[in-house]
């Protein structure tokens, strides 16, 4: 474990000084392949196998080499290492506000139906 934090801290923790305008992972980029819900993974993922090491029952790579949150936390252990993994991100590619484009979604399939 070690091993993969100083790889990590001396090839893809400086990521987040050189690109500076993500700060946060981007609702827009989420990867279609997540489970619904709160919890997901956006285009930007290096593949570094952090979050799948830190929350495997969460997150896992999917055929196109990217991870996903495949499972969503629902307990609150659960949530506490989804949040491990989601902070510990070198790019900052895990996001929580996904429920928040599952609201969007269903309101505009109300607007159409009407
Ligand atoms: S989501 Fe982040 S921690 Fe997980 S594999 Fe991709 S870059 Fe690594």
């Amino acid at each position: 474990m070690y091993e993969t934090y100083e790889f990590l801290s001396k090839t893809l923790l400086p990521y987040r000084e050189l690109n500076e305008r993500k700060v946060m992972a981007e609702l827009s980029s989420r990867l279609e392949t997540n489970a619904e819900g709160a919890y997901y993974v956006d285009s930007s993922c290096v593949d570094c196998d952090l979050c799948r090491n830190t929350a495997p029952d969460f997150f896992r790579r999917d055929e196109s080499g990217s991870s996903i949150v495949y499972r969503q936390p629902v307990r609150p252990e659960e949530i506490e290492l989804a949040e491990e993994a989601r902070e510990g991100c070198p790019t900052e590619s895990i996001g929580k506000d996904g429920v928040v484009q599952r609201a969007q979604r269903e309101s505009r399939m109300l607007e159409t139906e009407s």
